[in-house]
This record gives structure tokens, sequence and C-alpha cells, in this order.
């Protein structure tokens, strides 16, 4: 089974793909983590992101499609993957479906994390990695622009799943076990 899952930053994507990594033994695509890890190395991809990154812009597109391509196609990805932070602008998503197309695979269910806004600074305010360290990017003023960058170009991808029933929307406002309980039940429906 492969699935996306939607929402702005903080709305819990991370968290709920690592579960779901543990107990169904699909893969968490975090195209986020993937470039931080660029970014330490040092690699070109690295270069061009940085920056970017660190003001809480978009990496181009063609860098995005041409990474998710790549990964899709690694044997761990077989059992099904989880996408956290891809598509995240709607030439993203069109050619995601088009690379699935051409591999024969295709996404089972959509998933939004639904969260108010004004929840969100304050919880990436709090945020630790699991060393109990901050992403610089968690910084407010930079979650403010990650926001207005979320609300100009991610958020307009939800009608693209919305127009052919793909789309489901769970309260990502209630706790982190009742949000992994609806995506639970989500994914069981489609299964059986
Ligand atoms: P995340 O960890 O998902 O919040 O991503 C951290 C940062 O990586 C974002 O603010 C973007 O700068 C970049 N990024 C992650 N995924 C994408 C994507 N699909 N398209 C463009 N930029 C991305």
């Amino acid at each position: 089974m492969n699935i996306i899952l939607l929402g702005p930053p903080g709305a819990g994507k991370g968290t709920q793909a690592k579960r779901l990594e543990s107990s169904r033994g699909m893969k968490q695509i975090s195209t986020g983590d993937m470039l931080r890890a660029e970014v330490k190395a040092e690699t070109k991809i690295g270069l061009q992101a940085k920056d970017l990154m660190a003001k809480g812009q978009f990496v181009p597109d063609p860098i995005m499609v041409q990474m998710i391509e790549n990964r899709i196609a690694q044997p761990d990805c077989a059992r099904g993957f989880i996408l956290d932070g891809f598509p995240r602008t709607e030439s993203q998503a069109v050619a995601l479906d088009s690379m699935l197309k051409e591999q024969g695979l295709n996404i089972d269910a959509v998933i939004l994390l639904d969260v108010a806004e004004d929840a969100l600074v304050q919880r990436l305010a709090e945020r630790r990695g699991d060393d109990g360290s901050r992403r610089a990017d968690d910084d407010p003023e930079v979650v403010r622009s990650r926001l207005e960058v979320y609300r100009a170009q991610t958020a307009p991808i939800l009608p693209y799943y919305e127009k052919n029933g793909r789309l489901k929307r769970i309260d990502g406002m209630q706790d982190v076990g009742c949000v992994g309980s609806a995506i639970d039940a989500l994914l069981d429906a489609k299964q059986a």
C-alpha cells in the first residue's frame, strides 16, 4: 500500500509516518530528511538546497521529482511507501502521477492532517529531534514563511486530489494516538 501524508509543517506527518513504518512495514520517504542529509554531506543538491531551506522556501520541482523517482525505485519501497513532504506543488503532484503510472504503481490513499494554523507556530517552537536538537527552520520567523509557502503552493494541490475523490481529511488537532487510530481505520478500510 502506498500513501501520501499531506498537511502544513508541524501537522504530524513525520510522527505518523514513523509509526506506520514500524506498525505496517511501509517505508517512510521524507523529502525533508533526504534534503537535510544532502546538505550535511555537502552534495551538489545539498549546496543548492541549503539556503532555500534556511529561508523556508522550496527546492526546485525538477530536483524533487528526480529524487522521488530514484527513491521509489529502491527495493525497500516494494512493500509500500509513505510520502511525507512530497508532493508540495501541483507540478510535483502531476509528475508523481505520471511516474507512478509508468511504473505500474498507484497511490492508495491521500491523507490530509488538518491542523489550525495558529497551533503550528507553537508546536514547531516546542519541537525537538530524538537527540533533543532543534531544526533551524523551526524558528518562528522561518515557520511563518514556511506557512505562507504552504498556503500559496501546497494548499492549492488539495483540490487536485479532492476532485477524483482521493483526498481523506483527518483532524490533526486530536492527540497523536487518536490521529494514528484514524489513519489506521482508513487504511484498514482500504485493505478490506
Ligand atoms: P520538511 O522536513 O518536510 O518540513 O522539509 C524541510 C524543507 O525541505 C522545506 O521547508 C523545503 O525547503 C524543503 N523541501 C522538503 N520537501 C520538499 C518538496 N517536496 N519540494 C520542495 N522543497 C521541499
